[in-house]
């Protein structure tokens, strides 16, 4: 059978239990496992707070609208952000009438902060930060330049689960506002779709509470009103109905026990990987800054055909991909073509390679002997 480049493993008797659980009580909405989750990830990251979402993307959106209205930020006024990404990182940024800027990267293939700093201008308000398949890049200098410019920072952590330095997770350092990590389906901690929106600040957890349940506030009335009043609510925003529900919310706690056993094994692969590539000088690895602790979400190579190498490659019964994509590239942000080249020719010469918990010593082995082969 064909090696797949992403395959995620679900312990499914253990998370088959914790459905069959919200199916007999009855509880498959928001609440119950969805506060479990919630409790249990605060506790494995470290965060204040947590708030269980059915996408990353949809906490991204979240973040950007909340600084916005907290912030008074006006449509037009701009966010720095990578061009290397998943497209629903700088998605969420036009969800609100902003503008991406896009900076370039650097060798971990994170934003360069010396390129942030440059893109600054009297409109921007916030950067966005992806830890690239794991890494943390420099967002340590990215959090000087926004406490200097006095903009706010936002981490897109949708590779980052399980991502420690020094044992701690990079979305809780101070002058990080908000970390959002993503659980969907070929994510380190996968479920079907879900993600987590963890804020530094307690108001604006609180406002994403109502924000993703449609703007409801319960609380006006069950402070004052018990009994019959049980049912009535407040509604103070045009929310969205974004939270998550149980069942997803079974299968994360189930998965998340596993996180770290896991991102170890796909720790020992990239060493594997590592080794296997370094003599070869037509190969450029992508070198990861606190590697011991990286989630290495995904294992890239940079090299001359990347085309070639994928037809090839394919043709062996070995599937590899692309992330990703510049994404000045895309229709509705050709307008920052230009403003990123590093990452643009890079991009064009990105190979994913297979990493993954179903993958053998003897496959990664096999993989190694072809990709030097080929290029
Ligand atoms: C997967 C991903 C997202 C979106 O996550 P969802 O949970 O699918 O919405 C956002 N940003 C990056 C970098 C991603 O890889």
């Amino acid at each position: 059978m064909a090696i797949q480049v992403l395959k995620p493993k679900f312990h499914v008797e253990e998370c088959l239990e914790g459905v069959r659980e919200c199916l007999e009580k009855g509880w498959t909405g928001m609440g119950f496992k969805t506060v479990e989750m919630e409790e249990e990830w605060k506790k494995y990251t470290g965060h204040k707070y947590a708030y269980y979402l059915n996408s990353n993307t949809v906490g991204l959106h979240l973040a950007v609208k909340i600084l916005k209205m907290n912030n008074g930020w006006a449509d037009g006024d701009e966010i720095i952000s990578t061009p290397i990404t998943f497209v629903s990182t700088n998605l969420a940024i036009a969800y609100e009438n902003m503008k991406p800027v896009f900076a370039d990267v650097d060798d971990y293939l994170c934003m360069d902060p010396v390129d942030v700093e440059k893109k600054i201008t009297p409109k921007t308000k916030a950067v966005i930060f992806v830890g690239y398949g794991g890494r943390v890049g420099q967002l340590d200098k990215i959090i000087e330049i926004c406490k200097k410019h006095n903009l706010k920072l936002i981490l897109d952590a949708a590779h980052m689960s399980g991502t420690k330095v020094n044992g701690v997770c990079p979305g809780t350092w101070d002058g990080v506002d908000v970390t959002v990590y993503s659980f969907q389906a070929v994510k380190n901690l996968a479920t079907g779709d879900s993600g987590m929106i963890c804020w530094a600040d307690e108001k604006s957890a609180e406002m994403t509470r109502m924000l993703a349940w449609c703007g409801i506030n319960k609380d006006t009335y069950a402070r004052s009103n018990k009994g019959t009043y049980a049912w009535k609510y407040d509604v103070d925003y045009i929310g969205y109905k974004y939270n998550g529900n149980a069942i997803m919310a079974a299968i994360a706690l189930t998965q998340l026990k596993y996180l770290d056993e896991e991102n170890a094994r796909r720790r020992q692969i990239v060493n594997m990987y590592n080794e296997g590539f370094k003599n070869n000088p037509k190969i450029k690895i992508i070198p990861a800054p606190h590697a011991d602790e990286c989630s290495y979400h995904l294992y890239e190579l940079i090299v001359p055909n990347r085309e070639e190498l994928l037809n090839k490659l394919s043709d062996d019964g070995i599937n590899c991909g692309v992330h990703y994509r510049d994404n000045t590239e895309y229709s509705v942000f050709a307008f920052g073509d230009g403003q990123a080249p590093k990452a643009r020719e890079v991009s064009q010469h990105l190979i994913t390679m297979p990493l993954h918990m179903w993958l053998t010593d003897d496959d990664v082995k096999t993989i190694i002997e072809k990709v030097n082969q080929y290029v």
